[in-house]
């Protein structure tokens, strides 16, 4: 079985047996509690997708090991194209759940893991890669998901990993045997955690000699003992638990992060894939950072389709869509959205082969993208809001229309233009709502600044990749300046 149906998956979440908290109670099933549900069915989404007979080029992929039909959320990408087609396929599962569908972040993760456990063996005799490459294996073969641990709680953020008080603020080795080793600590914000079957772990940073034993990288199933969630709260997410929930805005879909503890979690010899090797630790992030960071100028940009469709909508209703400055607003919109999406395309389209085969994005393309990411979805929302009016934070709950006494005093003065039923358009503000300020704004703008890491992190590495001495070369030879090295500056 290559390829799990959306039923099963739904299913299987309830059978995993793993522990999640949601407001301090040990819940059941994911896919069932109406706080959790919306983010399982945006995840199942990512299987749906992949059953439909028209999605199969872009939703699947063929396995490099098996040769199998294969999600293309569970792929290695082998070529520029492998890493176009992500994009893609990000972009449209943006357009269809309008929040963070969370797979990605696992495929980004493998992709990396997959290049760097290449270069450790390459460098320390190891034989980490070929284990994950069975771990890989078995990924595909059961169409499963992986949630990408990688952020630690770090503490007091001064002090490097090995230093601090609590040598738990950054996960570590805390013992180890023949068969395996046993780690403690927390990772926090992990997208999608409570919707995976398999959890791989990785460092957060680059770290020094003194913090080799915080230079692990394994992957244990989400049942592992020891493992326990700890749901994220949202903005508005209680609207959920309401008796017909109309006022969720986005009545299907929702992204989701937690809090993953691991208290002393035994981690078998087969599923590591880095113990001490320090060294790679940084390019094990800065890889990561660049598939992610590109990540986002899909899936972000396919919301931001949705919001753009929305605010356009709004101005239709309201009779605003034929003012300049309503038609100018959305150009700009349209104009930032489609600009994060060229800087995820062209750090896929300046793909290059890693050693181990798999391809990698251009980094300092990738990074540009996500720099972008993390002040347009704000510029787009603004623009969105203004087109809204303030209706949109003022507008009463849908559910007063079936009151008798009050419904008809809604349907009067909540139309806008008269052919108009106040339902749509309530609705419409309710998305604009959820996207820009509800649970949908999680997904659409704090996760835009500091998913795949904040502004500054981006910042340093467009710093570090580009080349300023070449830049200052061309400006020298155009202007005559000819520099030796004993010349004055
Ligand atoms: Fe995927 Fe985007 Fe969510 Fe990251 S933020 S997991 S790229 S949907
Ligand atoms: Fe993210």
């Amino acid at each position: 079985m290559a390829l799990m149906t959306r039923e099963k998956y739904i299913s299987s979440l309830k059978e995993l047996g793993h522990h999640v908290f949601i407001q301090g109670e040990l819940i059941q099933n994911v896919a069932e509690h109406p706080i959790s549900r919306p983010p399982a069915m945006a995840m199942a989404e990512t299987y749906f997708q992949a059953e439909q007979e028209d999605r199969q080029s872009l939703f699947t992929a063929r396995s490099h090991i098996s040769g199998e039909t294969v999600n293309r959320f569970t792929h290695i990408q082998h070529s520029v194209e492998d890493l176009v087609k992500k994009i893609l396929m990000l972009r449209e599962m943006g357009r269809k759940t309008a929040c963070c569908f969370q797979r990605c972040a696992g495929l980004d993760c493998m992709n990396t893991v997959y290049a760097i456990t290449y270069d450790l063996d390459r460098t320390h005799g190891t034989d980490y890669h070929q284990r994950f490459v069975d771990f890989l294996n078995h990924i595909q073969t059961n169409d499963l998901v992986t949630a990408a641990c990688m952020t630690d709680t770090k503490g007091d953020r001064s002090l490097s990993p090995s230093k601090q008080a609590d040598k738990d603020q950054y996960l570590h080795m805390v013992d180890e045997s023949k068969d395996g080793i046993v780690v403690r600590g927390a990772k926090l914000h992990i997208t999608g955690a409570v919707n995976s079957h398999e959890l791989i772990v990785v460092p957060t940073r680059a770290l020094q000699e003194e913090d080799r034993d915080y230079a692990v990288a394994f992957a244990i199933p989400a049942d592992t003992e020891g493992v326990t969630f700890i749901y994220g709260r949202q903005p508005s997410d209680t609207r959920r638990l309401e008796e017909g929930g109309s006022d969720v805005g986005n009545l299907y879909y929702g992204g989701c992060e937690a809090m993953v503890v691991f208290d002393d979690v035994f981690v078998p010899q087969e599923r590591i894939f880095m113990k001490g090797e320090y060294a790679m630790a940084g390019r094990l992030v800065e890889l990561f950072a660049a598939h992610h960071r590109a990540s986002y100028g899909g899936c972000k940009v396919g919301v931001g389709d949705v919001l753009i469709g929305a605010a356009a909508a709004v101005a239709e209703v309201q009779g605003t869509s034929n003012a300049s400055h309503v038609k100018d607003k959305l150009a700009e919109m349209i104009h930032l959205n489609e600009t994060l999406h060229a800087g995820a395309l062209a750090s896929a389209g300046k793909g290059y082969q890693t050693a181990s085969g798999a391809y990698a994005v251009d980094p300092l393309l990738a990074n540009v993208c996500k720099l972008n990411v993390t002040r347009f979805p704000f510029e787009i929302s603004r623009l969105a809001q203004d087109i809204a009016g303030g209706l949109l934070v003022t507008m009463p709950s849908l559910d007063d229309k079936d009151n008798p006494q009050i419904g008809k005093y809604i349907d009067k003065y909540l139309a806008g233009k008269s052919d108009v039923d106040s339902e749509n358009r309530m609705r419409i503000l309710r998305l604009i709502e959820n996207i820009t300020l509800g649970t949908g704004a999680v997904s659409y703008l704090t996760e835009s600044i500091h998913g795949a890491g904040s502004p500054q992190a981006q910042k340093i590495m467009i710093t570090r990749l580009a080349d300023l001495e070449a830049a200052k070369r061309y400006a020298f030879k155009l202007c005559g300046i000819n520099l030796r090295d004993d010349s004055p500056k």
